[in-house]
């Protein structure tokens, strides 16, 4: 399944997020209950107060939340490209993942070492940056040899080894894969092929102390600009704070985020961040046993959605009745949806939107 890596210096607070991302997975443990446990992997409801305002109606006797894993990739350090100690190992891992979390230190504490002996974000993520694209650049040359050598066999390459050599000048300039402005089909190919990490999308994480919880501080600042410019995703979090909240009952934790002037947790920031920037989204069954929220792809059709139910559901499938969340809770049933006219039936070519209610009819 889509996981997200999480990567960073160490010494930078990625177990202790990790811990925390465990202990969320920890406390819903129907999510889990027919996944392999891996130690560095964290399958984490993703929280969706939609969810909660379903079962208030329904009453079912479950409820389900979609999920999103998270993989600890630790020991990436200067140096993995050049396959320095386990760094091999650990570039593998993260070419596995669709997505990149990445975690900067942005506080200041004389008791943790800094690998570099001072905080600097800005720095730290160049030195994580350069080492991925030094490991793509491996792979991109690789490919390119051999791809030169098959040439004389199968002119249909030509394309390919074109884009692939003018990609290559682009990262040769040390420039992720991400910052590459062409398209072509031959680069898709390309890239679908040999997995490069630099062209997967990345969240920022900067990881700060109780301060930097209730105002940026300027490292939190600096990487918050870095984010928008880069048009990536931006998180700030204090992992050691959350990993002590993760425990609470709804209403302490409620309490305890308002104490520090915040809306929502950054652990549920990132999860849900994470969620989407893996391309995901959610529809809903909602029936008396179980209100549940499933995993899609964005852009998936009907059939498609009712295959992550079961797969008999997909290969029978009629037709499917749709209610919008928001006509779900406006008046409160599928019945009452179907009263009063706002149950759309779709049909095979349907694209689900975020939020559908949902019932499938189908053949077995
Ligand atoms: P990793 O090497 O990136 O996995 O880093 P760890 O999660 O092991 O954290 C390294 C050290 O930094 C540990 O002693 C943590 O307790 C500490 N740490 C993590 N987050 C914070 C934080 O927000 N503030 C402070 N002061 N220390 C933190």
């Amino acid at each position: 399944s889509l996981s997200i890596g999480i990567v960073g210096l160490p010494n930078v607070g990625k177990s202790t997020l990790f811990n925390a991302l465990t202990k969320a997975q920890n406390a819903e443990s129907a999510n889990y209950a027919f996944c392999t446990i891996e130690p560095n992997k964290a399958v984490v409801p993703v929280p969706d107060s939609r969810l909660e305002v379903l079962s208030d109606l329904v009453k079912p006797q479950r409820v389900q939340s979609s999920t999103v894993d998270f993989v600890d990739i630790a020991g990436l350090v200067a140096g993995a490209s050049k396959g320095e100690g386990l760094g091999n190992k650990f570039l593998g891992n993260i070419r596995e993942t669709q997505a990149i979390l990445h975690v900067v230190r942005c506080f200041d504490d004389d008791d943790v070492i800094h690998v570099a002996n001072s905080v600097d974000p800005l720095r730290d993520i160049e030195v994580i940056e350069t080492e991925l694209i030094l490991a793509d650049v491996q792979v991109l040359e690789s490919r390119l040899e051999r791809m030169e050598k098959q040439l004389k066999g199968d002119k249909a390459l030509a394309p390919k080894i074109e884009v692939a050599k003018k990609l290559l000048a682009h990262m040769d300039e040390v420039q992720p894969v991400s910052t590459f402005d062409s398209e072509s089909k031959s680069l898709d190919e390309l890239l679908v092929e040999l997995h490069l990490i630099t062209a997967k999308n990345v969240i920022y994480c900067a990881n700060v102390d109780e301060e930097g919880v209730v105002e940026d501080n300027e490292y939190v600042k600096s990487v918050r600009a870095l984010a928008e410019e880069r048009g990536a995703e931006f998180v700030k979090i204090s992992a050691r704070m959350e990993e002590e909240l993760v425990g609470l009952e709804d209403e302490d934790y409620q309490e305890f985020l308002e104490s520090y002037g915040i809306e929502e947790s950054g652990l549920h920031q990132i999860i849900r961040t994470g969620f989407h920037s893996l391309g995901l989204i959610s529809y809903f069954t909602a029936g008396v046993k179980e209100v549940r929220a499933w995993t899609i792809y964005e852009g998936d059709k009907a059939p498609q959605a009712a295959g992550v139910i079961h797969t008999d559901f997909e290969r029978g499938f009629i037709r499917a009745e749709i209610a919008s969340y928001d006509h779900f809770v406006e008046h409160g049933s599928e019945a009452k949806c179907r009263s009063e006219g706002v149950l759309r039936v779709e049909g095979k070519d349907y694209v689900m939107k975020d939020g559908d209610v949902t019932h499938f009819l189908f053949n077995v």
